[in-house]
Order: C-alpha cells, then sequence, then structure tokens
C-alpha cells in the first residue's frame, strides 16, 4: 500500500476512498505519465467499462470531459450517494482495467 492510497477521488470528489491510477491518455495512445487521475474503483472501473482506450483518447482526455459527458454524469450522481468503502458492482465489458 502506499501513501497515496486513501484520498479523494478527482472524478466523483468522494473523501477517503481507495484510489487508483487511471491514464487520461491511454499510453498506447501517446500518453504519458504525467495525465494521469487518481479514481476510486467504482469510477475506474465504470470509466473503462463503459469506454474503449480509442473513445476515452478521442474525446475524454481530462476529468472535466469525463464530468461533462452524460453516461458518467447519470453515475456520478449515484456514485455520490455510496459509502466510500462499498465497491458496487460494475457492468461487465471486455474492455481491460
Ligand atoms: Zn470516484
Ligand atoms: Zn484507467
Amino acid at each position: 500500500m502506499t501513501k497515496n492510497t486513501l484520498g479523494q477521488c478527482e472524478l466523483c470528489l468522494r473523501e477517503k476512498v481507495k484510489r487508483t491510477v487511471h491514464h487520461l491518455l491511454p499510453k498506447q495512445k501517446g500518453g504519458t505519465n504525467e495525465q494521469t487521475a487518481l479514481l476510486c474503483i467504482p469510477c475506474h472501473k465504470q470509466i473503462h467499462a463503459q469506454y474503449s482506450n480509442t473513445e476515452l483518447a478521442a474525446r475524454l482526455t481530462s476529468i472535466k470531459e469525463l464530468q461533462e459527458d452524460e453516461a458518467i454524469r447519470r453515475f456520478l450522481k449515484w456514485i455520490r450517494k455510496q459509502p466510500g468503502q462499498t465497491i458496487p458492482r460494475t457492468r461487465r465489458s471486455n474492455e481491460k482495467l
């Protein structure tokens, strides 16, 4: 465990959640290690369940763009009501995290 593990998710803004590193611009698409965001596990899973790396690279390369996306917005509205410790089920997809 790193000291960064617990904190605020940059997408849903819930606090004291376990976070993982998301590459805003996937490395295969020319992203660098600086273009990352710390997201809670449900947010991170949701993004990858909803979108392929190609779609993410094409139009969702910032937290702001993600927050304004219609499908993500609906998810955020829901996740914000969930306690930080809950890891809800995510819709299945063949995309890897
Ligand atoms: Zn989150
Ligand atoms: Zn990711």
